[in-house]
């Protein structure tokens, strides 16, 4: 997978060399490249921002830049193949999912455009819109001062799940919110050696080396944890694919 970032702060994604995304760029998995939108602007001041038209606070991200960096990014793709989608972080925008993690895993090629300021300018969003899959995205329902920070969270679910990057490709299908075990609960606890620690023992269940209890306990633990702590998830469950999953333990 290609993934750009077009940033005022290509340094903020320096996270993106270490660890598990790391080691996907340096396996070749991943080619991420990060690009200064400052690098499209003319003037010596490097000027990315204006006020708003209609007044008010803050300043708005100018679309000449933005188009010039845009239209390089994506004109560098090679010829009739599959454009990019053009994930735009903005908290205005639908929530970024799991489900939206591998949709967007199963994408050759991802181009971000994190904002500062008030956001950019809205002709970018629609003149790409008529041409490309634009996604605007957010993650959570609070105000970031960027979306560098968002683009290291949406960079690090969806490398995840490349094929390859994860040592046991296993490990992602029982996390939260994945479709298969889980089927769209919270993960339960889980623990790992000595089985004591500070006077605090594991489940028996765990030891027991009865694959069938184990994963009844499992999916017991994990729909409890969910009710307590995102009632929100079992509320808009399908019943019965809660009812198939449970049949097949
Ligand atoms: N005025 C905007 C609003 O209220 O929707 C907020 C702009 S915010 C200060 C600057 C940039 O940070 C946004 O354009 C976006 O790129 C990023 N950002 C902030 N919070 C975000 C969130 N929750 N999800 C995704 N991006 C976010």
């Amino acid at each position: 997978m290609r993934i750009d970032v077009v940033t005022i702060f290509p340094e903020y994604l320096e996270p993106l060399n270490v660890s598990l995304v790391g080691k996907a760029r340096a396996r070749g998995l991943l080619d991420v490249r990060l690009h200064d939108l400052r690098e499209w602007t003319h003037d010596k001041h490097n000027t990315v921002d204006d006020t708003p038209y209609g007044g008010g606070p803050g300043m708005v991200m100018k679309p000449d830049p933005w188009g010039e960096a845009l239209d390089a990014v994506i004109g560098s793709g090679v010829q009739g193949e599959e454009p990019p989608v053009l994930v735009v972080p903005t908290p205005s925008g639908r929530p970024f999912t799991q489900e939206l993690a591998v949709e967007l895993s199963e994408k050759p090629w991802l181009v971000f455009t994190p904002a500062r300021y008030e956001g950019i300018d809205r002709r970018v969003i629609e003149e790409y819109g008529d041409r490309l899959d634009v996604r605007e995205v957010s993650i959570g329902d609070y105000v970031l001062a960027g979306g560098e920070a968002p683009v290291l969270v949406m960079v690090e679910a969806v490398a995840r799940l490349l094929p390859g990057v994860l040592g046991n490709a296993e490990s992602h299908r029982d996390d939260s919110f994945a479709p298969g075990a889980m089927a769209d609960l919270l993960e339960g606890p889980v623990y790992t050696k000595p089985p004591e620690w500070r006077g605090r023992g594991i489940p028996d269940v765990l030891l027991s080396g009865h694959h069938g209890k184990i994963a009844r306990w499992r999916r017991d633990e994990a729909f409890r944890r969910t009710v307590r702590n995102r009632p929100d998830l079992i509320e808009r469950a399908d019943p019965a694919a809660f009812d198939k999953k449970d049949r097949e333990i």
